[in-house]
């Protein structure tokens, strides 16, 4: 006997009984904007859900935004898919919780390319909270439009997701690229980063070598050499920021000191 997807029966049974703090990281998910906690296996689809809304140009709050909450869910009793860190809430107060009728802010052409979103496997990853109307686990209607729940398991996951080629002239086409991340964008990168050094594989997969020779790419320009590629990055590599001076000392208050 299978267990509904979605309902809390069946988030326990692969996501885990919730409020489980070894399996919850903080990662950056978009590039717009600062990291969320989130379950260590459902970062990926967080960043497909996060680049879908950063190219159709939906502001994300981070202030208003946020994904792990040791909680019950709303209406109900049992653990709250936030408890399992697989829901995101986004502006949570332009998207309230409603028991009569959807209220948001967010354009139905989003929502429906999020509901299509697939693994690149063709494992539909996520439902969205605002179409709900009696969800599995509380009795009465209720809208959540806020709500942004994962619907495959971590062995669907896996497969990932794939990023696209992106638009060096349209930033909102740049994705944040992380460890774990695959596809034409990252592709893209490496091909960058084959200019500054022979042993990058143009593989399109965002590895440990990648995300070194990352980091030795933002030293050498003087960028955070934290290893994730975010505007910064991306701007620096796209403008062909030329090398700082070998030994070139960081830039200081003092750099234009009067004469
Ligand atoms: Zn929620």
């Amino acid at each position: 006997m299978t267990a509904t997807v979605g309902s809390s029966a069946w988030r326990a049974e692969f996501w885990g009984p919730g409020c489980d703090p070894a399996v919850i990281v903080a990662k950056n998910w978009v590039i717009t904007s600062g990291k969320i906690q989130c379950h260590k296996n459902a970062i990926r689809a967080f960043r497909a859900l996060g680049r879908i809304m950063v190219r159709r140009g939906y502001v994300i709050r981070r202030d208003v935004t946020g994904c792990y909450n040791c909680r019950p869910i709303t209406g109900g009793t049992a653990p709250s898919a936030h408890s399992q860190a697989i829901a995101l809430d986004v502006n949570w107060d332009t998207n309230p919780y409603r028991l009569d009728k959807v209220v948001t802010d967010v354009p139905r052409a989003l929502v429906e390319e999020v509901q299509s979103l697939t693994t690149d496997q063709g494992v539909k990853a996520f439902r969205w909270g605002g179409d709900w109307d009696g969800r599995p686990d509380t009795r009465q209607s209720n809208y959540d439009a806020m709500h942004w729940e994962i619907i495959c398991t971590p062995e669907e996951m896996r497969a990932g997701f794939s990023i696209p080629a992106i638009n060096e002239e349209d930033r909102t086409t740049w994705p944040l690229l992380d460890l774990d991340e695959k596809g034409e964008a990252v592709r893209h990168l490496q091909w960058y980063l084959a200019l500054e050094r022979t042993d990058i594989a143009q593989d399109g997969y965002f590895g440990p070598k990648t995300a070194a020779a990352v980091r030795d790419y933002q030293t050498s320009r003087g960028l955070p050499a934290d290893g994730v590629v975010g505007y910064g990055t991306w701007t620096s590599f796209i403008s062909r920021q030329p090398l700082l001076a070998q030994g070139a000392a960081t830039p200081t208050k003092n750099q234009h000191a009067p004469v």
